[in-house]
């Protein structure tokens, strides 16, 4: 990637969360996989509490609340991504289970070993997937599991195109036992690991995305920046479509260590 796209994704954020705010999700996954994840969590009632970090307008918290006891606090940086994600609270009459806050996910607003669950998908790659696993742990009730996806590779080697791709987008992706390996050391039993199926990729984030970036361009016509967001999607979406054999999205679902060791 080079420098000028790097200003792009760093100048003009407004309209990034612009374009991601007319869709239901803002990263990779599906209804069916956050179902799956949550078949792992045995330790949810009433009283629990939850939180989806990175939750973006809500797409997966929805689902969780409406299939999961206890009370869910969904945290994003982005107000938008908040507003429309208490406005979806609202739509789905979710009032007493979920509520979105502006936060940030490396100075959450929780108390030590109160959560239950700590769900993300999607969104720790911004803390980094140690760096996050490391500070997040502290919130959690021994015993409280953590489950988020994250962008990992599914071979040892892979074409350098790729390779240099992810390494200037983030040098944190690595391999599924590497990945396991550092839950394990940040103090989590690992208990499950799956990999995210294509359509994940395909039908819920990329194709949405078509339509959108036709109305967003058509709204935004003659600005650069726009246009030049609009190039860098289309051209992270064509190589997803090349190279999705050497990498994808996994699901990683620990629980802290019900005892202490340190
Ligand atoms: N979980 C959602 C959104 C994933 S996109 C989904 O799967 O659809 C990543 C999200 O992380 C975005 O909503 C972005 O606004 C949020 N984010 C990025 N950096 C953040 C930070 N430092 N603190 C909190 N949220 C952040």
């Amino acid at each position: 990637m080079s420098d000028e796209n790097k200003s792009i994704h760093e100048s003009d954020l407004e309209l990034i969360f612009e374009y991601f705010a007319n869709l239901d999700r803002q990263g990779p996954g599906s209804p069916e996989v956050t179902y799956k994840a949550l078949s792992f969590i045995d330790n949810l009632n009433d009283k629990s509490l939850i939180a989806d970090i990175g939750c973006g307008t809500g797409g997966q918290t929805m689902l969780l609340a409406q299939h999961t006891p206890g009370n869910i606090t969904g945290v994003d940086f982005c107000p938008t991504f908040i507003d429309l994600f208490n406005q979806n609270v609202q739509k789905f009459n979710l009032q007493n289970k979920a509520h979105g806050i502006v936060g940030s996910m490396d100075n959450l607003p929780f108390q030590e070993e109160e959560l239950d669950l700590i769900w993300s998908e999607g969104a720790i790659y911004n803390i980094g997937f140690e760096r996050g696993l490391q500070e997040w742990h502290k919130f959690l009730k021994p015993g409280g599991y953590i489950a988020v996806s994250e962008a990992s590779w599914f071979t040892e080697e892979r074409p350098a195109e790729i390779d240099n791709f992810w390494l200037t987008e983030y040098s944190g992706i690595d391999t599924i036992p590497n990945k396991v390996a550092q839950i394990q050391k940040a103090g989590y039993i690992p208990v499950a690991t799956f990999v995210l199926p294509e359509n994940c990729w395909i039908e819920h984030f990329y194709t949405p995305q078509v339509t959108a970036q036709q109305v967003f361009l058509k709204k935004h016509a003659g600005n650069k920046a726009a246009m030049e967001f609009i190039a860098y999607a289309q051209h992270e979406a064509q190589l997803y479509y090349t190279y999705k054999e050497y990498y994808g999205y996994v699901f990683y679902i620990g629980r802290k260590l019900g005892f202490r060791i340190f």
